[in-house]
C-alpha cells in the first residue's frame, strides 16, 4: 500500500470526493479516506441541488430523481404564495447515487480511496502530516478535512467548530399531493417549525421527502407537521423511519492552519436559511483546490483560502441568521397577516420575484427585512 501523498482528503462525502477529483485533475497525488464502508448509504439529506450547480460542476445527472420548476409557501392557515419559474431551476437527487458517482469520479481520475478507515489522529512533523486510523498510517504534504458535521479532529489541529447547530429531520413517504412532481411545498408555522419551515419535496409522481429544520426537537416538529398540517394518520407513517441530523449553523472561525484546511460542512459552509450545503461546499472546494495548488507548487500561504471563501459567503450566512432571528419572534397570526398583505398588494410580488435566487438569498432577504420591518418587529 502506498502511504505518501501530496494531499490526504478526509471524508468521501460529495465535497471531499469532488475536492479529491479536482486535485488529481491538477496533477497531485491524492488519497481519499472515509470512515464508512458504504458511501452514500443512509445519508440524511433532501438532495435539492440547483441547476446552476449542475451547470458549473461535473455532477452526475444519473442521480436526478425529479426536476423542480416552482415552489409554494403555505401559511399556518393555508394561504398560498406560489412562485413558478419559466424553467427547471433545481434537481432532487438520490444521495446514494450522487455520492457514489463522485467517489467513482475521483477514483477513476486516480485518487487512491481507502474506505472503512476512520482517521483518529493527525500529527505534524517537519515536512509531512502523519495520519492514523485504527490499522493504517498515511503521510501527506497537505490535508483537507471534508468530514461533514463531524468536528472530532478540528480542535486538536487548531481549527474551530461552528457557532451552533440546527437540526433537520426527514422521512420519505407517499405524497400528500400526488402528481405535483416539480413543485416544492414550504410549510410555515410556529407550532411545528418555530422561526423556520417544513418542506415537501417530490422525488417521483407519488413519493416525496418530508422534513423540517429547526433549532431543537426536529423529529417532534416533523411528526406534528405530518399530522396537524398534512393530516397524515399515525398509521400512514412509521415514526421510527424519521431520521434526524445536526446541520452546521454558521461558518467556523478558523478553517486553515499551516497546510490543513476544512471544506464543506466541516467548515460550516452551509446555507443558514435552508440548511443546504452542497452548492456552497462545491464552491469552496473549487477555491480550496486553487489555493492548495498555489501552496504546494509555489509555497504561498493557504490563508488566502479563508479570506476568499469568507468574502464570497459570510454576508449570505449572516443575513440568513438575521432572518431566522427575526422570524423566531413572529406569531402565526402575524405570519397570516403578512401573507394576506402580500397577496392583496400584488406589486410586492413583482418587486420580490426578481430578487429570488436559489443559491444566494441575501438580495431577497435584505429586501424582505427592510420592506416588512414593521411586521417583523411585531
Ligand atoms: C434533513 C437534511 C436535509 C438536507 N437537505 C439538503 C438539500 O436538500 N440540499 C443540500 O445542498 N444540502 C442538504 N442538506 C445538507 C447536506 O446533506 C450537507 O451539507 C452535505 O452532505 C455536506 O457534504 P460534505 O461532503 O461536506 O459532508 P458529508 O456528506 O457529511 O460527508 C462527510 C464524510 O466524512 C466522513 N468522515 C467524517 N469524519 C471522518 C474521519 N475522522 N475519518 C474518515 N472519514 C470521516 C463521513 O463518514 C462522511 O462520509 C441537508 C441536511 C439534512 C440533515
Amino acid at each position: 500500500m502506498k502511504t505518501h501523498y501530496d494531499v490526504a482528503v478526509i471524508g468521501a462525502g460529495p465535497i471531499g470526493s469532488y475536492t479529491a477529483y479536482q486535485l488529481v485533475d491538477k496533477g497531485f497525488d491524492v488519497c481519499l479516506i472515509d470512515a464508512k464502508q458504504n458511501i452514500g448509504k443512509n445519508v440524511i439529506c433532501t438532495g435539492v441541488i440547483s441547476k446552476e450547480a449542475f451547470r458549473r460542476y461535473d455532477l452526475p445527472s444519473e442521480s436526478i430523481l425529479s426536476r423542480i420548476d416552482s415552489f409554494v409557501f403555505i401559511s399556518p392557515q393555508g394561504q398560498r404564495l406560489e412562485y413558478i419559474h419559466p424553467d427547471v431551476f433545481a434537481y432532487v437527487v438520490s444521495r446514494e447515487i450522487f455520492d457514489r458517482a463522485l467517489l467513482a469520479l475521483a477514483q477513476k481520475c486516480g485518487a487512491d480511496v481507502y474506505l472503512h478507515q476512520q482517521i483518529i489522529t493527525i500529527e505534524h512533523s517537519s515536512q509531512y502530516y502523519r495520519l492514523r486510523s485504527k490499522d493504517k498510517k498515511y503521510r501527506a504534504r497537505a490535508v483537507v478535512l471534508a468530514t461533514g458535521v463531524n468536528y472530532g479532529l478540528h480542535t486538536s489541529l487548531g481549527l474551530s467548530t461552528p457557532p451552533g447547530f440546527l437540526y433537520g429531520s426527514q422521512v420519505e413517504l407517499p405524497s400528500s399531493s400526488p402528481n405535483q412532481s416539480s413543485r416544492i411545498e414550504i410549510h410555515i408555522s410556529q407550532s411545528f417549525a418555530p422561526g423556520s419551515f417544513g418542506w415537501v419535496v417530490p422525488i417521483s409522481n407519488d413519493h416525496s421527502r418530508f422534513g423540517v429544520i429547526v433549532e431543537k426537537a426536529a423529529t417532534l416538529g416533523l411528526e406534528r407537521m405530518l399530522k396537524e398540517r398534512l393530516h397524515f394518520s399515525s398509521s400512514r407513517f412509521d415514526k421510527m423511519r424519521i431520521k434526524q441530523k445536526p446541520i452546521a449553523y454558521g461558518p467556523i472561525e478558523r478553517s486553515v492552519r499551516d497546510k490543513i484546511l476544512a471544506v464543506g460542512e466541516a467548515a460550516g459552509q452551509v446555507k443558514t436559511t435552508t440548511g443546504g450545503g452542497i452548492f456552497y461546499g462545491l464552491l469552496c472546494s473549487e477555491i480550496a483546490v486553487d489555493k492548495l495548488q498555489r501552496t504546494l507548487k509555489s509555497g504561498y500561504s493557504l490563508k488566502d483560502y479563508e479570506i476568499t471563501w469568507r468574502t464570497a459567503l459570510v454576508p449570505e450566512l449572516d443575513i440568513g441568521r438575521r432572518m431566522r432571528e427575526s422570524a423566531q419572534s413572529l406569531s402565526d397570526n402575524t405570519i397570516e397577516k403578512l401573507f394576506k398583505f402580500v397577496k392583496q398588494h400584488r406589486f410586492w410580488v413583482e418587486l420580490l420575484v426578481p430578487r429570488i435566487n436559489f443559491d444566494y438569498h441575501s438580495n431577497f432577504l435584505f429586501y424582505c427585512l427592510n420592506s416588512f420591518e414593521s411586521f417583523l418587529k411585531k
